[in-house]
């Protein structure tokens, strides 16, 4: 039906526009069907443009435009998903970019666990099968004073297990001011029933004393329950129950007490930001059974969910068939293990742990990189971008320390041209993508959350975003 004159006569072949240098040099950095789909992507809106009529192709321009949007398209889409983006956030924990960056020997560790054998099993010395958390778990009880430990894939996944295993078909008590959504569709009553325990709530919302939890206790009592609140306050008119009265009510009462402390601080000696929140030790000491916290919260290492307490109770959580089910792969392991390791050197080891590094950092460094960050950037020439250096505050993130303050400086970019949110826009698209805020109508980047040589993509980013 193409008659001599039909342009779409024009439109080129793909294996010819495969022989072009630069659709083959793409062949080289992205899988072929990406590239494949990406080509047909490209031609379908050419042939929809001729048979509309927009444009004829006399140009000789067809393959060039095709080769282009099937770049632009493999730009966009066809990289690694899980690739490297610079946070400017000053939300230390940041959930969408991945929370806790790990410490480089915990990166080290996973890769070389991940990718040759290792003593995943196997106990050394006798050959004989092993349990593959058992240099974690040993760590754990050195550092905690903990008779025994143990650890999951996620904190949520602890929470549940802890639940099942201790209080299945029975009842777990819980103060109402405790009923946490910690976000992520974790909300502790829907855990809580599909852990098979029964949840019966205590006390108010502000307010729950000691007798509120001694009166709900039944022969059907299964465990007492405490959650940190992790990413809320209750002020004022309020009252709550500490884990050392809760602990001793349990012992009282031949009941096992469950404590989910979410963040998992575990660092004794550290002020500022992380002396808010409550320390695993102190929760150990109290003598409840067990413990959980976050492996990638404040302890800066992977995901995971780490539980500790009484030798009985962590025994019997290994023993739930669920435990095969949330058992820990061996690349996250050898990362715990490389974590908890930097530890056990010592309170002035921890700030290798970057996490740790990043909520402890001095203002002054703060202000330095931001002033440095600022000069880049004026360096860069941009006309109509204003740059200044500004106060502001970071973020613990992830439910971390909500309400401690953590004064920062940020470079905030106005732009003449572009709002705040088209700037922002912007930088994400970039490579690598950077993500920041948006504060009086200003982009705000802040230096407390760029690890090392963050600085340098951050400009060569805006250099690349900036550019009319
Ligand atoms: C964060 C948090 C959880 C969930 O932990 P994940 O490791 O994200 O699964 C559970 N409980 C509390 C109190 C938390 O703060």
């Amino acid at each position: 039906m193409a008659s001599a004159g039909n342009p779409l006569r024009r439109v080129p072949k793909v294996d010819e526009l495969l022989r072009r240098p630069a659709l083959a040099a793409l062949l080289g950095s992205y899988p072929r069907p990406l590239v494949l789909g990406a080509l047909d992507a490209a031609l379908e809106r050419l042939r929809g443009d001729l048979r509309a009529g927009r444009g004829d192709g006399r140009d000789g321009r067809l393959a060039e435009r095709v080769e282009e949007e099937t770049a632009a398209e493999l730009r966009r889409s066809g990289g690694m998903r899980l690739r490297r983006v610079v946070n400017a956030t000053g939300v230390v924990l940041h959930t969408g970019l991945g929370r806790a960056p790990l410490a480089s020997e915990a990166v080290q560790a996973a890769a070389e666990a991940l990718g040759r054998y290792c003593l995943l099993e196997v106990d050394e010395e006798t050959g004989k099968r092993g349990r593959r958390e058992s240099a974690v778990a040993e760590l754990l009880a050195r550092l905690l004073g903990a008779e025994a430990a143990t650890a999951v894939n996620n904190n949520a996944g602890a929470t549940f297990l802890a639940l099942n295993t201790v209080a299945e078909g029975r009842e777990a008590i819980l103060s109402r001011g405790e009923l946490v959504e910690i976000g992520g569709a974790f909300r502790m009553p829907d855990v809580m029933a599909r852990s098979g325990a029964r949840l019966v709530e205590v006390g108010t919302t502000n307010r729950t004393y000691l007798e509120d939890y001694r009166r709900a206790v039944t022969e059907r009592t299964g465990c007492l329950l405490k959650v940190h609140r992790s990413n809320f306050r209750i002020e004022g008119f309020a009252h709550e129950v500490g884990i050392e009265e809760l602990a001793a009510l349990g012992k009282e009462l031949r009941i096992p007490v469950l404590h989910d402390l979410g963040s998992g601080r575990i660092l004794a000696e550290a002020g500022g930001v992380l002396a808010e929140e409550p320390l695993v030790q102190a929760s150990l000491r109290s003598g409840c059974d067990l413990v959980f916290f976050s492996g990638d919260k404040l302890l800066g290492g992977p995901q995971a969910g780490v539980l500790v307490g009484r030798k009985e109770a962590v025994e019997r959580c290994r023993a739930n068939p669920l435990f095969r089910a949330l058992r820990l792969d061996k690349g996250t392991l050898a990362a715990l293990e490389a974590t908890l390791r930097i530890y056990l050197e010592g309170p002035e080891a921890a700030s290798r742990i970057p996490t740790l590094r990043m909520l402890l950092a001095p203002l002054e460094e703060v202000a330095a990189a931001a002033q440095r960050i600022a000069e880049g950037i004026v360096r860069l020439g941009t006309k109509g971008l204003e740059v200044k250096v500004e106060e502001d505050t970071s973020r613990a993130g992830s439910g971390s320390a909500p309400e401690a303050p953590l004064p920062t400086r940020v470079v905030a970019l106005r732009s003449g041209r572009l709002s705040a949110e088209a700037l922002l826009a912007r930088l994400r698209e970039g490579e690598p993508p950077v993500f920041a805020r948006v504060r009086d109508d200003a982009v705000a980047l802040d230096p407390r959350t760029l690890l090392p040589g963050d600085e340098e993509a951050l400009l060569a980013a805006l250099r690349a975003s900036l550019a009319p």
